[in-house]
């Protein structure tokens, strides 16, 4: 099985965090939604995944030495063609080597441009007291200056994750405030207890986190993962 494939390779490497790809993989195997997001070692092969994806695509660096791309210049967005697949490349190796030298690159991850969505986060972290929590919150701007974020812990109890969806500030963003889209709350309470079940099969894993999942009309889509495992 995938999942205990990815972790057995990483305690194998004496590796505690997995790549975005590799927390994909793992989340996608457990039953969530994530974008298909695919290794390119090179140049050539980013050129040859973006044809295969179609365009527009986004180009990460993809580093177990980086976890937090964009602060090393390591994300380009909505790229259009061959030129801008290109050209995002060198800037993304320039950049990530430049913040972080020692970081040893594997290279880029290609995946699709997500349709935007209302931004959400999830995640685990693991309580001294409480033992593994899933938090749920409004991502972007929300969680960094508002913190609207809940806890709860695993397993999820019946209601626990509708009531989770219901009790944070920002609520009103998820109904289709100002024209926004109404968000399908079903899918991200779906979500929420795919997520608590596969935490509870999988107690090597120290911390998760989905920032930003994407929220739509119809279903929820994770665009980055993070995965630190004990
Ligand atoms: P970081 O490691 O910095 O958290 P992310 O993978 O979250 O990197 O990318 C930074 C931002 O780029 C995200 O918050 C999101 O807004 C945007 N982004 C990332 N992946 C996609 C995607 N597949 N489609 C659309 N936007 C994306
Ligand atoms: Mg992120």
């Amino acid at each position: 099985m995938i999942i205990n494939q990815i972790l057995g390779q990483a305690r194998e490497e004496s590796r505690l965090v997995l790549t975005e790809i590799e927390a994909k993989q793992v989340l996608g195997a457990a039953g969530i939604n994530c974008t298909d997001t695919r290794l390119a070692a090179d140049k050539a092969e980013a050129l040859t995944l973006s044809e295969q994806i179609g365009y527009p695509v986004v180009l990460k660096v993809s580093s177990v030495d980086i976890t937090h791309k964009s602060d090393a210049g390591g994300v380009k967005v909505n790229l259009a063609d061959r030129a801008a697949v290109e050209k995002a490349y060198d800037e993304i190796m320039a950049s990530c080597r430049r913040a972080v030298p020692a970081a040893v690159i594997e290279g880029v991850s290609v995946q699709p441009m997500a349709r935007p969505g209302i931004e959400i986060i999830m995640g685990m972290i693991k309580d001294p007291s409480f033992g593994p929590v899933l938090m749920f919150g409004l991502g972007g701007i929300f969680v960094e200056v508002l913190q609207d974020v809940t806890f709860r812990i695993v397993p999820l109890q019946p209601g626990d994750a509708a009531a989770m969806i219901d009790e944070i500030k920002g609520k009103k963003l998820l109904e289709g405030f100002r024209g926004q889209e109404p968000v399908d709350t079903s899918s991200l309470v779906d979500m929420l207890l795919k997520l608590s079940a596969f935490v509870e099969k999988n107690p090597t894993i120290k911390e998760i986190d989905m920032n930003p999942v994407f929220a739509y009309r119809e279903g929820a889509l994770v665009v980055d993962a993070r995965i630190i495992l004990e």
